[in-house]
């Protein structure tokens, strides 16, 4: 099955476990696991940052900054349509009594700068004390320029904000831009990077930041049950990844283009495609698509609306030149 519902999807390829098999271990939650330490290391110093740490997910990442930035009843703003926001199940709310403040968020995905420094509550007792700004890199693929990187860290700064960037995806801005991570993430406060996405690792995020801020963070990694023993295993793939797996994110894109150009010559089909990340909408599809597309071997998110279907396709290392066509050609034979 070519398989294209989110670049999460990946398996390890051999080089891949190979490193994990010969990773040196040891017990992190003591701080000695060499394999960990030095992939803290290679993120902080990539990233520009002070201090890393490997933690489980994106969603324990983001989670361990909400926390480590604000306290009971401090607040973020944050794009209505964010990650931290929609779809980390209110966690700071959760754990951290934190409350979030949406603002609409500009077709780019980022949040407004003027419904930021608008959201920002003034210093009085009946509100709760906004401390946190963030920030997402890509959104739904969507690649922020360093200037509207730039432009959000200073909105924040401006405002008496800590500003975190959910850089989940942000190798793929990365290789688009064609900078360097710590040009990317310059500014910011802290950043959480995925693993286990487009690099392809099985698990694991990175979060950097000042090294009190990731000593803070630890803390909270420990109290939500994130302090893995022997983590190296996990560590071991994931400098393999941030060594072998970040410039090809370039071909992710290209094939990405090929597909949308593909989909977009087929009648009745609206493409939007940006980095490794195609949305397709179909007015009139048919009811079996996804059905349809299965027989031909391919795979992706569909769902369905009043007889219209929104399509979601993610390209990763998964998936071949050859692949492209077959993706093609399965929804050209679905759509008759
Ligand atoms: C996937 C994702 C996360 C969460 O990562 P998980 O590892 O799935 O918990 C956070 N933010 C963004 C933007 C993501 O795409």
């Amino acid at each position: 099955m070519i398989d294209l519902r989110s670049d999460t999807v990946t398996q390890p390829t051999p080089e891949m476990k190979k490193a994990i098999a010969d990773a040196e271990l040891g017990d992190d939650v003591f701080g000695d696991d060499p394999t960990v330490n030095r992939l803290e290391a290679v993120v902080a110093e990539r990233l520009g940052k002070e201090a890393s740490v490997f933690v489980t997910s994106g969603t324990q990442s983001n989670l361990c900054a909400l926390l480590a930035h604000c306290g009971r009843g401090d607040e973020f703003i944050v794009g209505d349509s964010a990650h931290t926001y929609r779809w980390e199940g209110g966690g700071g709310a959760v754990l951290g009594g934190i409350q979030p403040q949406p603002v609409p968020m500009m077709a780019d995905g980022l949040p407004d700068p003027a419904a930021i420094a608008g959201a920002v509550k003034p210093k009085d007792d009946h509100f709760a004390r906004t401390r946190l700004l963030c920030i997402e890199n890509t959104k739904d693929g969507n690649v922020q320029s360093v200037a509207r990187m730039h432009e959000a860290v200073a909105v924040g700064r401006a405002n008496g904000l800590a500003v975190h960037l959910d850089g989940a995806r942000m190798w793929n801005a990365a290789v688009a831009l064609g900078i360097d991570g710590a040009e990317l993430t310059a500014g910011f406060d802290s950043v959480s990077m995925c693993l286990s996405k487009g690099l392809g690792a099985p698990a694991g995020s990175v979060l950097s930041g000042s090294a009190a801020l990731i000593e803070e963070a630890r803390h909270w990694r420990k109290m939500m049950g994130g302090g893995l023993r022997q983590a190296g295993v996990l560590a071991a793939a994931g400098l393999y990844a941030l060594e072998h797996n970040i410039d090809r994110l370039a071909d992710d894109h290209r094939r990405a283009a090929s597909i949308a150009a593909g989909l977009a010559a087929i009648e009745g089909v609206a493409v939007a495609q940006n980095s490794n990340m195609i949305f397709v909408d179909i007015e009139d599809a048919p009811a079996d698509l996804q059905e349809r597309v299965n027989t031909a071997g391919v795979t992706a998110l569909i769902s369905r609306r009043d007889g219209s279907s929104s399509i979601r396709l993610v390209t990763h290392l998964g998936i071949s030149d050859d692949d492209v066509a077959t993706v093609v050609d399965a929804f050209a034979a679905a759509m008759g």
